[in-house]
């Protein structure tokens, strides 16, 4: 397996392949741009079919991160590490221990966090051995969900404005696909604009707090995507804007929680075909890091808050650039981000100084 070569290796700084024979670690770390700061994204625990597809997935991620941390206006470049294990089966206090020492090996250059099957009390092992983390209980933020839905509210109310041409969410149909963590934060900002609620979830506890808080109508998982309304907001799982659920959908906007809704890139355009104002995903779902971002000891809630309201300015310049030059809006953030990345402050000193 070549690494340089590797079809998601996109110009990465640095990847760490980590072995720790005593604890059975074995471990990916991957640094894909420190331009604007040094990498920061999530620790991802999956038994991987092979090393290929932990490779594939710790750089496909961690290109992603320099992606979103750029246009959340932060000041970290973009990382993510992999652990090759079941996490149900394979966690231990070693192995947690072994890692924390392999991220702090690289002195700031990347910053970890929990991730699919790492939660916070794994992290905190690392942080026994490593200044390097984030999203901690003890001096963190705690669950970052309130603060993804707030994001997606706030680029909700950017789309409705420039889709619809509205300044309230006053009256409008919003689907929320998925009422766990971010779905129901979410549900609660729109109920409390005057939005009419349209719910779907697998999970009847879910479904039965969001109808008794704030008269959600409940549709079918599979009825959701089609429902008679003007946002859709997919909450729940990946891929679920996809050549099936395409031609169904009757919202006027796509804006939601859930990280890769595009089944594939073209699917961007598509919507855009189809006259559908598309929110990508990791600009509106950014809310989670931007406030970890912010933790420490100074660690102020309003103006963490203030910072993830600036989705919503943000989402607006990508919808302009994508009408401008008549392109997706998931391909308008892209192009802004690389704009922001590639000419950094950061390399700009250092050139200067060079
Ligand atoms: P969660 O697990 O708390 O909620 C997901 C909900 O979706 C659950 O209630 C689940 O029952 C429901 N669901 C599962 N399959 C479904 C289906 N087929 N149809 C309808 N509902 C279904 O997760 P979460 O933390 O709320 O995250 C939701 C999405 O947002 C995920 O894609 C996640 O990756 C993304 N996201 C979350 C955060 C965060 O801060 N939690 C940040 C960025 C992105």
């Amino acid at each position: 397996m070549s690494v340089f070569e590797h079809r998601e290796f996109d110009g990465h700084e640095q990847v760490v392949f980590c072995h720790d024979p005593a604890s059975g670690l074995k471990a990916i770390i991957a640094i894909h741009n420190t331009n604007i700061g040094p990498a920061l994204g999530g620790c991802r625990m999956w038994p991987y079919a092979s090393e290929e597809a932990a490779v594939t997935d710790a750089l496909r991620l961690s290109r992603g991160m320099t992606y979103k941390s750029a246009l959340a206006g932060l000041s970290y470049g973009g990382g993510k590490s992999v652990i090759i294990g079941d996490p149900r089966r394979d966690k231990s206090d070693a192995l947690f221990r072994a890692m924390g020492r392999y991220v702090d090996s690289l002195g700031g250059r990347y910053t970890v966090a929990e991730d699919v099957g790492i939660s916070v009390p794994d992290v905190e092992i690392m942080a026994k051995e490593t200044a390097h983390v984030a999203g901690v209980a003890a001096g963190g933020v705690g669950d970052p969900s309130p603060a993804t839905a707030y994001g997606v509210y706030k680029g909700i109310q950017a789309a409705a404005k420039h889709r619809l041409g509205v300044d309230t969410l006053r009256g409008l149909r919003v689907a929320v696909q998925g009422v766990g963590h971010v779905g129901y934060y979410l549900c609660r900002h729109l109920a409390a604009e005057g939005a009419e609620l349209v719910v779907a979830d697998i999970a009847q506890d879910s479904l039965d707090r969001v109808v008794r808080e704030f008269d959600a109508h409940v549709v079918a998982p599979e009825a959701i995507a089609a429902a008679a309304v003007d946002i859709y907001a997919p909450c729940a799982l990946g891929a679920t804007i996809n050549d099936a659920s395409l031609p169904q959908l009757k919202a006027k906007i796509v804006a939601g929680s859930a990280n890769n809704q595009l089944a594939e890139a073209r699917h961007g355009e598509a919507l855009r075909k189809r006259g559908i104002l598309y929110a990508p995903d990791y600009v509106i779902n950014a809310g989670g890091v931007i406030v970890i971002s912010h933790e420490g000891p100074a660690y102020d809630e309003s103006k963490a808050f203030a910072h993830v309201a600036q989705i919503h300015d943000t989402l607006l310049e990508i919808f302009r650039r994508a009408d401008a030059h008549k392109v997706a809006t998931s391909e308008a953030a892209d192009r802004l981000a690389e704009e922001r990345f590639r000419k950094s402050p950061v390399r700009e000193r250092r050139t200067a100084a060079a």
